[in-house]
């Protein structure tokens, strides 16, 4: 296979208000790296006050238009988007690549599920097509609309820095509100990309903003009296402090947090597979994914057959720049990232766990300068560890053994996180009564990732998301809108004077 063209673009990356880059009053920049290097790549600008309010006032000018204009166009600007993302989706995930250091194969796979969303948003008419009912009453008819909240914003973590954006603005958008998004200033290149994309596809100029920026930029959003509905994914500790001041300042707000996914591996369990999915789900990505699985619950006797397996695995990664075709894991996506995991891993260790392989020795030869880290493996670990109860975010999978399945589906139902949870298992009653009993909002039986389509919606119980509702799917369409009812009722049947109890259905 040929290598695909790395991104090299830009040496500042801008914010982009009212259809076009703008360099913003802000005088503050940061660094944005090449974590398979740990060169300086660029820098992004850091909006403030100021900058913000410029955003949200050019969404709010566009936004009675956008609102009057009918789903149908709307979609069709969807549409034109949508072929451009086709067009331009190697190059949206060169960016990612570059910036985030995952393989470029698994950044393509981030750009096809961004997709989805688009397709799905396209569907905008009959997403929007509300319910009617004929005679509620004699002579009158109910029905109910959704209508648009007006400038609404997302704000996204490092870690899928077109995918999650995504999650979001299709179907915003689609509903008829206009957007300010307030990327990670990890890995801000694509972002612009996408509004550039998106003012090509023939979007009214401040329909769709961009904020570079920091906690600051995001302060002033979640402050700002013109802003509708926040759309957070990100860190617990932040999804915690934007729901509550979000809400505190008469917000909507969905703030999906961290996660802990563990996965079960029943003593039935079909051993390749298992194996199979915990290196993929547990390495892919170098475990920088929401979804990744950080633990494996190893239920009886199996445990030492599939310990062994995992480790000769996990000695056996190719580590390298995720720009060459046969890397299976990247760089981690900043030194500060690659550090804090190598402290989880020394904390493990002096915790009691065992570390069968480790990826601190790993990090190095021919890959000196850049984050890397290899995968490291921890077998017996117990719940009162740290390196069990926090989310590590890197490429450490902890192996915790349990007797039957009732204990491991109790290990899962009291940690803090429940994002997603996993079984695998040959039996169809264990399968039931796992997907039926774990406190998890996305549950995989012999799927290691089981991230939702998107109609379905994606989202975690406990604090792994605060809000009510997931994003996209349905709940996508219910976030992003309000509903009204309209009674109606016309003249021939009015004149039998002032009614003064509550109507019933005559
Ligand atoms: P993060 O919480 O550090 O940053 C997320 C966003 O919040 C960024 O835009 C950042 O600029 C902003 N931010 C950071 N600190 C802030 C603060 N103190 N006040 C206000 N805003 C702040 O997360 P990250 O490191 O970029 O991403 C990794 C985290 O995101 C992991 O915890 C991962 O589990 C989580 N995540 C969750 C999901 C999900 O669907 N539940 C999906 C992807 C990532």
């Amino acid at each position: 296979m040929s290598a695909p063209a790395a991104f090299t673009g830009t040496a500042e990356v801008t914010h982009h208000i009212a259809g076009k880059p703008c360099p913003g009053r802000g005088d503050r920049t940061l660094d944005v790296f090449n974590p398979a290097t740990g060169a300086i790549a660029r820098q992004v600008r850091l909006a403030n006050e100021a900058d913000v309010t410029e955003a949200v006032a050019a969404a709010k000018a566009a936004f009675p238009g956008w609102a009057e204009t009918p789903p149908i166009r709307r979609a069709r600007v969807l549409q034109q988007f949508l072929t451009l993302l086709h067009e331009h989706k190697d190059r949206l995930a060169a960016m990612i690549t570059a910036e985030h250091g995952k393989v470029f194969s698994d950044a393509q796979g981030e750009v096809a599920r961004g997709i989805d969303i688009v397709e799905f948003a396209c569907g905008a008419p009959q997403l929007l097509k509300s319910a009617f009912t004929e005679q509620v009453a004699t002579g009158i008819d109910n029905w109910t609309l959704r209508q648009p909240l007006g400038v609404v914003t997302g704000i996204t973590p490092f870690n899928f820095p077109v995918m999650v954006p995504m999650w979001m603005f299709p179907l915003a958008l689609a509903c008829g509100n206009t957007f300010v998004l307030k990327p990670s200033e990890r890995d801000p290149s694509p972002s612009v990309l996408l509004a550039e994309l998106l003012r090509q596809a023939g979007l009214p100029d401040g329909v769709f903003n961009v904020v570079q920026g920091d906690r600051l930029a995001v302060d002033a959003l979640l402050q700002h009296p013109e802003v509708a509905a926040i759309s957070f994914v990100g860190s617990t500790p932040v999804a915690r402090h934007v729901h509550e001041t979000g809400a505190r300042h008469g917000k909507r707000v969905q703030a999906l947090g961290g996660a802990k996914n563990h996965l079960v591996v029943m003593p039935d369990a079909d051993l390749e597979l298992a194996v199979d999915a915990l290196i993929g789900a547990a390495y892919g990505s170098a475990g920088e994914r929401c979804m990744a699985i950080s633990v494996a619950v190893l239920v009886g006797d199996r445990a030492d057959a599939v310990v062994a397996k995992l480790a000769a695995r996990v000695r056996d990664l190719k580590i390298g720049n995720g720009m060459v075709p046969e890397s299976e894991m990247g760089p981690i996506v900043t030194a500060q990232a690659r550090d804090r995991i190598a402290g989880y891993i020394a904390q493990g260790v002096a915790e009691g766990a065992h570390l069968l392989v480790d990826g601190r020795d790993r990090a190095g030869s021919g890959r000196e300068g850049g984050f890397f880290l290899g995968g490291s493996l921890f077998d017996h670990a117990t719940p009162a560890m740290h390196i069990y109860r926090e989310e590590i975010f890197g490429p450490v999978l902890v192996c915790v053994r349990v007797r039957d399945f009732a204990a491991a589906l109790e290990l899962i139902n009291t940690h803090e996180f429940g994002n997603g949870a996993v079984c695998f298992t040959s039996d169809g009653h264990i399968a039931r009564e796992f997907g039926r009993r774990v406190q998890a909002g996305m549950v995989g039986i012999n799927v290691p990732i089981p991230v939702p389509m998107a109609w379905h919606g994606f989202g975690g119980w406990k604090s792994s998301l605060f809000g009510d509702l997931h994003a996209y799917g349905e709940d996508g369409i219910r976030f992003y809108t309000r509903q009204k009812s309209i009674m109606q009722r016309w003249p021939a049947s009015i004149g039998k004077g002032a009614e003064f109890a509550l109507p019933t259905p005559g």
